[in-house]
């Protein structure tokens, strides 16, 4: 760090600004994690210098036997962990996972059902902004109105009408478990491959804390910075027989040289994952999700779905008043960092909202737990009623963001000596 101090004391002072960031406030952003001083190392090594292109023992270029070794021991160790029989840890990104899993499955044209994008679906999952809903033909299926849940006999008879040729189940914003025995057999009875994008639970998953959508799935793509705890990056499982088309599908067809640090990073973040620590970590995340979500639920702020199996709760803040929008804003100002997500049928427009997302994996890395959760979900229902256009409203977000501190300074992120500032 201090290199990049005398290099660059723009950039240095941005990083120390973050560190602070993280350190002073609430990171509720479900999809966000703090990775382990380990993982950091890992990124910040000279891996980053290697061109690697090809995978362990079959590169195009020389000089890639230490990169062989990493890479090799990060697919054994996501093989072990997850029971894969094969596993590609070379895509960039949790989007990247997903576009190679297109590639290797799909031709342009095809039908894909999976969740709408209001919903809980991502963006990838047929959007038309996004390759997915502009290469393929993508139908939606949505949650219930009544309970706000997957129904599964609506899948099954959209699936039987539209003959998708591949069907995606996973989400963004979906709090609850997901039957992946279900997906299978409608899936089987259309003749579709199953999909699973596991990128905001495979952490979960890997903490033994939910099932696992390996054995029921042809293809599992995901993010590996969510609650799994790695660096920024995507991750594909897969079946023996579709080992090659998935391997082809990410190098050459949508990537080149793939990023050797990173993929050293995910090896140290699965080779933590592996530990009994990781297992209790991913319960208590789901422990203090569900705490939250009853915590704001005693606030007159409706958990979607009546509460969370996951690490995440969409709250409907219409009993509220307060938009999604200004809640984020309002939250900002407190130091808590959440974001504003729709609700299933909302009313408004995605950047406006009628809900937040709040997600638990970094606060349960900082050693929070359920008496933490309440007193989150008390700061949070403080915040979000202070309008900030008023002198009262500006005192009570005042008040909030010093009682932030006072938490947050019992369970650092970062422990001073982690990271050096
Ligand atoms: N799939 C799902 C379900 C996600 O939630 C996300 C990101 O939040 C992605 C894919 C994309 O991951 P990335 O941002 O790494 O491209």
């Amino acid at each position: 760090f201090d290199a990049l101090r005398a290099t660059d004391p723009e950039i240095a002072g941005i990083v120390v600004d973050e560190l602070d960031r993280l350190r002073g406030g609430l990171q509720l952003i479900a999809s966000e994690n703090l990775t382990s001083p380990a993982v950091l190392a890992a990124l910040g090594s000279t891996l980053t210098n290697k061109y690697a292109e090809g995978y362990p023992g079959r590169r195009y270029y020389g000089g890639c036997a230490d990169v062989d070794r990493a890479e090799q021991l990060a697919i054994e160790r996501a093989k072990e962990l997850f029971g894969a029989a094969h596993a590609n840890l070379q895509p960039h990104s949790g989007a990247g996972a997903n576009l190679a899993a297109y590639a290797a499955l799909l031709m342009p044209g095809d039908t894909v059902l999976a969740m709408e994008l209001p919903h809980g679906g991502h963006l990838t999952h047929g959007s038309k902004v996004n390759f997915s809903g502009k290469w393929f033909n993508t139908v939606g299926y949505p949650v219930s109105q009544d309970d706000e849940l997957i129904d599964y006999d609506q899948v099954r008879d959209l699936a039987r009408t539209h003959r998708p040729k591949m069907i995606i189940c996973g989400a963004t914003a979906y709090p609850r478990l997901i039957d992946f025995a279900r997906f299978r057999a409608i899936a089987d009875e259309v003749g579709a491959y199953l999909m699973v994008d596991a990128a905001h639970f495979i952490g979960l998953v890997a903490g033994g804390a939910i099932p696992s959508p390996v054995p029921h799935a042809d293809v599992v793509c995901f993010t590996t910075h969510k609650v799994l705890r790695g660096p920024r990056g995507g991750m594909i499982l897969c079946t023996s027989e579709l080992a090659a088309r998935i391997d082809k599908a990410v190098f050459p067809f949508t990537q080149g040289g793939p990023l050797m640090h990173v993929i050293a990073a995910k090896a140290v973040a699965l080779k933590e994952a592996m530990q009994p620590a990781f297992g209790t970590y991913a319960k208590q995340v789901i422990a203090n999700a569900k705490a939250l979500a009853a915590g704001l639920k005693g606030e007159h702020m409706r958990p979607v779905s009546g509460g969370t199996d996951t690490h995440l709760a969409l709250i409907d803040l219409r009993d509220v008043g307060v938009t999604g929008r200004e809640a984020e804003e309002r939250c900002d100002l407190a130091r808590i960092t959440l974001n504003k997500n729709a609700i299933p049928y909302d009313p408004q427009k995605p950047m406006i909202a009628s809900g937040i997302r709040v997600g638990t994996p970094s606060v349960t890395t900082q050693g929070m737990k359920e008496p933490q959760m309440r007193e989150i979900a008390a700061l949070i229902a403080r915040a979000v009623r202070a309008d900030p256009s008023t002198g009262p409203g500006r005192a009570a977000l005042g008040e909030v963001a010093e009682q932030v501190g006072a938490l947050v300074e019992k369970f650092p992120a970062y422990p001073v000596t982690a990271v050096p500032a």
